[in-house]
């Protein structure tokens, strides 16, 4: 079970956000400040508004990240004129804009806890999403039970779109990733690969995400 802290000082946000949260299966610790925050201790996940009476929510943010790895997804209110990159940069993992949906709210906690316990666990050997199956040891791909044949590239781009499953991938950093660090030019090969994946595994496996990149979508069983 993920275990939250939600640093919220609103009630009329958080007591229903507590609610919400617990009937979705968390444990969730509130406060209202920053400094019962930094001094909270045991949580998996902090879920933290910028708008504190005591302390600044960056300045929590950044003692938070000093002291450990625990991932934090920042609130902000819209309005509030926060740069993407300082907030990364103050170590907090992701951010969602108020008001913002329940749902859209719940799929970045699990993506972002996802992540953090990927990055402690050894790398999952065998990726089962819906009715397609990765097996990383032999490089090889099944759908609905039956082997594909993919080319290196397919496979390392599958791969890599697979890594994190609903999440977008933008097109520059999957051609940095799969094809070379330092590609700058043109994206049209990565066209070529998807086309080619959806041919030979499914249509719908990856969608387009337009202007930004693609997202692969796990195949209902
Ligand atoms: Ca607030």
């Amino acid at each position: 079970m993920v275990r939250l802290l939600l640093v919220e000082d609103d009630l009329s946000i958080a007591t229903p956000l507590l609610t919400a949260l617990r009937r979705e299966g968390f444990e969730v610790v509130h406060v209202t400040t920053g400094g019962e925050a930094i001094d909270a201790k045991g949580v998996d996940l902090v879920l933290l508004d910028l708008g504190l009476p005591d302390i600044d929510g960056r300045e929590v943010c950044r003692q938070l990240r000093q002291r450990d790895d625990t991932p934090i997804i920042v609130v902000t209110a819209r309005g509030d004129e926060i740069d993407r990159v300082v907030l990364l940069e103050l170590g907090a993992d992701d951010y969602v804009v108020k008001p913002f949906g329940f749902r859209e709210l719940v799929a970045r906690i699990r993506a972002v806890a996802r992540r953090s316990s990927g990055q402690r666990e050894a790398p999952v050997e065998r990726l089962e999403l819906g009715t397609l199956v990765i097996d990383r040891r032999a490089h090889q791909v099944l759908m609905d039970g039956e082997l594909v044949t993919l080319t290196p590239k397919e496979y390392d781009l599958l791969d890599h779109l697979a890594d994190d499953p609903g999440a977008v991938h933008a097109r520059e950093r999957i051609m940095q990733e799969v094809w070379d660090e330092h590609w700058w030019g043109s994206t049209k090969t990565l066209d070529v690969h998807i086309a080619s994946l959806r041919r030979k595994l499914a249509p719908e496996l990856i969608e387009t995400v337009r202007g930004v990149g693609y997202r692969l979508v796990a195949p209902a069983g």
